[in-house]
């Protein structure tokens, strides 16, 4: 048996943020807490909606979107299927947090003013990560659009 002859080997550029397969070439420089900086690609989603695509960096603030980006899907699929039924309080809570004008205080209050079983419960778990986003857009921006999309099919829904 011979071996099989040594093959270039070819790495597809995937997203920096959230893995998706990218091919355009741009890139950022990313700098990891240990290890040397280097350039990583973005997806075209990625580059477009996160926080800080105005700077030529990855900031912590975009891992933090990438992580709402991906917890969000997973809960709105969750509440979909009816794997995940929020209790009574947690579409109270949504509803409060929903109206509530998103700065990062009035967002840190609400997450404080929530009770013991939206604490204990998915959503907070999410929602607890915008205060660090508003730290950098205000609360119309497009990177927030994931939170309020989850907010609106819960309070959207009669039950
Ligand atoms: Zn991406």
């Amino acid at each position: 048996m011979t071996a099989s002859p040594a093959r270039p080997f070819v790495v597809a550029a995937v997203c920096g943020l959230c893995d998706s397969p990218t091919d355009d070439g741009l890139s950022v420089t990313f700098r990891p807490a240990r290890g040397p900086r280097r350039r990583v690609h973005l997806c075209a989603h990625c580059r477009t909606n996160r926080p800080g695509r105005d700077r030529d960096e990855l900031l912590a603030d975009d891992h933090t979107w990438a992580l709402l980006e991906r917890e969000t899907t997973i809960l709105a699929d969750a509440y979909r299927t009816g794997v995940w039924l929020p209790c009574r309080d947690e579409y109270h809570w949504a509803q409060t947090l929903a109206r509530t004008t998103w700065t990062q205080s009035s967002v840190e209050q609400t997450l404080r003013n929530a009770g013991e079983h939206v604490r204990a419960g998915c959503l907070m778990r999410v929602m607890e990560l915008l205060p660090h986003l508003l730290a950098l857009v205000d609360d119309q921006d497009r990177a927030l659009r994931p939170a309020r999309e989850l907010l609106a099919t819960l309070t959207d829904d009669p039950s």
